[in-house]
């Protein structure tokens, strides 16, 4: 009897696919090799360390997406970067270990998550075959009693042969995985196979499914920021400290790093680096130092802060590019910039599409002339600022 049932028309919720989706979701992007390749090692830290949370929290899609993710760019993508050769011995076999110690967490995710697709899949297709018996007990019950052929009004709506599921709500519906959702890169095997062999002669609408599937309930899949709670004593406690630099027309710079939890990115330390400012520009100095710190607190990088001393509130040309790199690594990072002259605060970011991919193009360095319209930056919507929490301060600058 279940032979009966179109698979290919609903292979796409078929357990093995589910998967092979989130291992790809995890596969997105390429090495950008403008990105020096420390901050890929820090970065993979990261990912592993938000991935343990998800982990422990029960969000077992998100946990296998970072952990995917981290095991493609450390086992095959990041030997493409040029400076792949002069990564330290230490760091390369820091990496390593991670590696191992992820490997048979991924594996054993990977079986969780296939017996959980497993049962829905089953439990779909044992409703869809019921469905359609109803409707062949329902069309033989009509047989029987021979309903006359009425004229077209009766015919409408209630039809023996489509299979119609009550409108799902559109919340459902953006969740579940579409076939065009799948990256179409040919010179991956493992993407294909994914795309329904008939998808093509399918109604451009969305495709049917069973309301008792659950869908996926994965945040990365959905592409949404994840808030940013930021203490509201980060701003005051920085101008604080960058006092002396301001009153000498000196720009401050800190790092903003914090933890994950409960899918909301808590801003909990500013970390003040060795530094050389200008009137205009910040740079860091003796970044292995940040690292120290944020691995001792087991930190994950959320953006930076500096000061505009005699400026409103804006990013510069430099500024987007320190920026991009931030939010190459983690979509949420934020740029705050604090003008105590105008007293003014911006909380900004790249426009997540053009924005970003303009000035990761972009090979100019210094200060430079960009276009501004489309807008490469904007007020970040996706902060939360917090009066119960407290930001915590390392000063590493003497
Ligand atoms: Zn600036
Ligand atoms: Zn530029």
């Amino acid at each position: 009897m279940s032979k009966r049932v179109n698979f290919a028309e609903f292979g796409i919720v078929e357990p093995q696919a589910r998967l092979k989706h989130l291992a790809n979701h995890g596969n997105l992007s390429d090495i950008d090799l403008n990105i020096p390749i420390r901050r890929y090692y820090r970065s993979g830290m990261e990912m592993v360390r938000m991935a343990h949370v998800y982990h422990s929290e029960g969000n077992l899609e998100d946990a296998y997406i970072l952990y995917m993710k981290f095991m493609t760019l450390f086992i095959e993508k990041i030997k493409s970067h040029p400076e792949y050769k002069s990564v330290p011995t230490a760091t390369k076999q820091q990496n390593q270990a991670k590696l191992k110690e992820v490997l048979p967490v991924t594996e054993k995710l990977k079986k969780t998550l296939l017996g959980r697709y497993e049962k829905e899949y089953a439990q779909f297709l044992a409703n869809k075959e019921a469905e359609r018996a109803r409707e062949e007990a329902a069309a033989r019950e009509r047989a029987k009693n021979s309903i006359p052929t009425a004229p077209a009004t009766s015919h409408t709506g209630a039809t023996s042969v489509d299979f119609t599921p009550s409108a799902p709500s559109s919340e459902l519906l953006d969740s579940i995985v579409y076939p065009n959702d799948f990256p179409s890169d040919p010179n991956r095997s493992s993407s294909t196979g994914l795309i329904l062999p008939d998808s093509e002669k399918k109604p451009a609408g969305r495709p049917t499914f069973d309301r008792n599937l659950k869908p996926s309930s994965s945040t990365l899949l959905d592409g949404v920021l994840r808030t940013v709670v930021v203490p509201i004593d980060t701003m005051t406690s920085f101008l604080d400290l960058a006092k002396s630099n301001t009153l000498n027309n000196v720009e401050t710079c800190a790092i903003l790093a914090g933890r994950l939890a409960h899918n909301q990115l808590i801003l909990s330390h500013m970390i003040l680096p060795k530094q050389k400012g200008t009137s205009d520009s910040c740079n860091t100095m003796n970044e292995e130092e940040i690292f120290d710190v944020q691995d001792q607190h087991n930190l994950i990088t959320l953006g930076w802060i500096h000061t505009h001393p005699s400026q409103t509130a804006f990013l510069s040309s430099v500024d987007l590019h320190t920026h991009c790199s931030y939010q190459m690594m983690m979509p949420e990072a934020l740029a705050i910039v604090c003008a105590p002259k105008y007293q003014e605060t911006g909380f900004f970011c790249l426009t997540p599409n053009y924005g970003l991919e303009y000035i990761a193009q972009c090979r100019q360095t210094g200060f430079h002339p960009h276009p501004n319209d489309p807008p490469l930056f904007m007020e970040a919507q996706h902060i939360s600022l917090s009066d119960k929490l407290k930001i915590e301060v390392v000063d590493l600058r003497r």
